[in-house]
């Protein structure tokens, strides 16, 4: 029999929506002369799957031009020589080409290959999405009828097919809120990849529904009179779980089937959305519900756009069963998701970028997973990274902030606004407080602290931030803050860098060093190049090469001096101890360590003293351990000149030091010593304390730290901390040595 479109036609005309019927049957018309001669699988003609996908496409009620699509949909995959997309956009219009474009692109989705061609495939297929959703929503419709004629297909395709449609189309036909279209595809899915299973299953299913028809009739029953009394227009359905859900269950969390205790629902039907609620009010005055089971979607839908009120009450015999309660809008939409949102919304045009709205949002639609709560995917679906550079979260009142991946919380609160930012004090997700600098996930819900006695932002923030407009806006809150607060941090900043390079700048070649830098920066006076060092507008490590650059230059201006400036002795044959950053007189490739009792420092005055079996230990020179040592003639021969290696390039490393701090004892005391560390970006690994009489503290603490130099600054910073008295290195009088 000829193939026709006669039970589409029938199909479009009960919707009691207009189409234009002409051209659909262009449409049909021009897809059966190009498809003749192929056939399916199955042995019918081919024109016959893009007539059931067409009736498929209609269900979901989407406009004429989707229809056409879908008719046409095979059409530049299957016959390339006989058609291109400018014919039928000659033939259909802009809209239609579009549509058949974007599928026709689809069709290379493969699952065969690797996974990276599946998400390369899936990143163009979202793009195709962006253009035109509707794309998708026919995509869904045909791998729906292409799961329903699976049969014919060698089992290896049929478990390929399957395994991706479980992969990509049913998450995705989930995301878009296309409730019955994923419950099918996942049943069928399962019918192919577990045909045992599925069948077990789907006996004990159909087993349990006949033997139990009788207590879901009864409830039933009972529901239908009370409503009625109350005056209620109802529809009411009784159903049980789909084979896929139970499955899952069964598998997933190893539940056997009559643990299954949510396998029964009846679905209720109503005009107004008031009614849900009457009528769950009537549910529960009947029924003992089930605690903790009460879910009211109707005032906070889920992601996908689902709406319906939800309660899990026990019936006659004690089963329990689920009670969904919703009207017909919701119902549309819980069984169509987006398309149904789709066809009476605004429509494809973007006169004023309400279409680009609309894609955002659904693209964080389709990101969000919130509604997965269900830990125990059977084949977990494919991981999602297609929008994976950014982020989606809510704030709490359910607006949707987007992300670059990896922002935190500092990032969100500037994104809402500076002054939240700038007074923020902390960050709760989900409602926990969480660290201001941890990344935040799509689809987390983000609250922002503040308070009023906030100081402002951290410099530090700077450099935990993501997004550049966070990182602007802190900038300029340090900018409009005090200048002078900012040329410290930045003279103390770039003094720390410089003397990182271990050269002998001293503090007029320091200052022309950075005049230099500063000038290559546009800055005349220095302050201001400090300034805005200091509030962030320049790098410090954008300054680094150029720092570097300009001490180099100094120095070589001063006549070069050929040997170290240090203290000690000038050194005759030494020899660099390997990987090491000292150099030890007449001694090759020999291990180094540093003394525990002295810990020093790049700057320090050195001497070595050559050990039994560790190498030399290297000692500050007035260690007392060495001027003991030095006075016993027996040891006399194994003490050696040692000096520091000056090599900028190692600048960067770190040495251990130990920090005493005399304080006056005070609540704040410890806070604000560790954050003047912090802010200097000391790493602390120990801290102890001693208190003494009079309500003074001392607070000894493992640092690491560059040199001296580094040393001087930080003793500097901390002696300006309020109940700072004194700093000093090393081992004190009393501690161990
Ligand atoms: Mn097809």
């Amino acid at each position: 029999m000829e193939p026709d479109i006669s039970n589409l036609l029938t199909k479009l005309a009960s919707s009691g929506l207009s189409y234009d019927y002409e051209k659909i049957m262009r449409a049909f018309h021009f897809a059966r002369e190009l498809h003749k001669g192929q056939f399916r699988k199955s042995g019918e003609e081919y024109i016959c799957h893009p007539i059931a996908v067409a009736e498929i496409v209609a269900s979901l009620n989407l406009d004429t031009d989707s229809i056409c699509a879908a008719l046409l949909h095979d059409v530049i995959e299957d016959c390339p020589d006989k058609v291109n997309l400018d014919t039928i956009r000659r033939e259909f219009g802009d809209d239609v080409a579009t549509l058949v474009d974007g599928l026709s692109k689809l069709v290379t989705l493969q699952l065969a290959d690797k996974e990276e061609r599946t998400i390369e495939n899936l990143r163009k297929m979202f793009l195709a999405m962006s253009k035109d959703l509707r794309v998708i929503f026919i995509k869904l419709c045909d791998r729906l009828h292409n799961m329903r004629t699976l049969d014919p297909h060698p089992v290896e395709k049929q478990r390929l097919i399957a395994l991706e449609t479980m992969h990509v189309y049913a998450p995705l036909a989930h995301r878009l809120g296309m409730e019955k279209i994923k419950t099918e595809l996942e049943t069928l899915t399962l019918k192919y990849l577990d045909p045992i299973g599925y069948n077990e299953v789907k006996q004990d299913t159909e087993a349990k529904y006949g033997k139990s028809r009788d207590f879901l009739n009864k409830s039933q029953e009972l529901i239908r009179q009370k409503l009625t009394e109350q005056n209620i227009n109802f529809s009411m359905e009784g159903r049980i779980k789909s084979v896929y859900s139970i499955y899952k269950k069964m598998y997933g969390q190893n539940k056997s089937f009559d643990e299954i205790y949510d396998f029964y629902a009846v679905r209720i039907i109503v005009e107004e959305e008031l009614d849900c609620y009457t009528v769950l009010g009537i549910i529960h005055e009947n029924f003992n519900s089930m605690p903790g089971r009460f879910k009211d979607y109707i005032s906070t839908p889920k992601p996908n756009l689902y709406r319906s009120l939800h309660t899990t009450v026990i019936g006659k015999d004690g089963i329990p069963f689920e009670v969904q309660i919703r009207t017909w809008e919701m119902h549309a939409v819980a069984e169509y998701g987006l398309a149904a949102h789709w066809r009476y919304k605004d429509g494809v045009e973007d006169k004023d970028g309400s279409m680009q709205k609309k894609l955002d949002w659904i693209r964080t639609l389709l990101e969000t997973d919130r509604d997965e709560t269900d830990p125990d995917e059977f084949l977990r679906p494919l991981k999602f990274d297609i929008f994976d550079d950014e982020t989606y979260v809510f704030t709490p009142k359910g607006d949707v902030i987007n992300l670059p991946a990896g922002s935190c919380g500092i990032d969100f609160a500037y994104a809402i606004h500076s002054d939240i930012g700038n007074k923020m004090v902390g960050v709760k997700v989900n409602g926990r407080i969480t660290p201001i600098d941890a990344p935040l996930n799509t689809g987390e819900i983000v609250e922002v602290l503040t308070s009023a006695a906030s100081k402002g932002p951290n410099r530090d923030w700077l450099n935990l931030v993501k997004t550049s407009e966070a990182r602007n806006k802190i900038r300029q809150w340090f900018k409009k803050q005090n200048r002078e607060e900012n040329i410290e941090f930045a003279k103390a900043e770039l003094e720390r860098v410089l003397s990182r390079y271990k050269k002998a700048l001293g503090d007029e070649e320091k200052i022309e060093v950075l005049q230099n830098v500063a000038k290559r920066h546009g800055f005349t006076a220095l302050d201001d190049f400090f300034n805005t060092v200091g509030y962030g507008g320049i790098s410090l490590s954008s300054l680094e090469q150029k720092l570097r650059d300009e001490t180099d230059r100094v120095l070589a201006a001063i006549a070069p001096k050929p040997k170290d400036t240090g203290e000690t002795a000038p050194l005759k044959n030494a020899i660099r101890a390997s990987s090491q950053a000292v150099m030890v007189e007449n001694l090759e490739n020999c291990q180094v360590k540093f003394a525990r009792c002295c810990n020093p420092l790049p700057g320090d005055p050195i001497i070595g003293f050559v050990t039994k079996g560790y190498g030399i230990s290297i000692h500050k020179y007035d260690c007392p351990n060495a001027i003991a040592g030095l006075n016993r003639p027996e040891d006399k021969d194994r003490w050696v000149n040692a000096s520091w290696m000056v090599k900028p390039e190692r600048s960067t490393v770190s040495y251990a030091a130990q920090l005493n701090v005399f304080a006056r004892n005070s609540l704040h005391l410890f806070a604000d010593v560790s954050a003047c560390l912090a802010e200097m970006h000391v790493p602390i690994s120990n801290i102890t304390s001693h208190t003494k009489a009079d309500n003074l503290i001392l607070i000894t603490l493992s640092v690491a730290i560059t040199g001296t130099e580094h040393f001087e600054l930080i003793a500097s910073k901390l002696e300006k901390l309020p109940d700072v008295i004194r700093v000093s290195r090393g081992a004190v009088k009393g501690q161990n040595s």
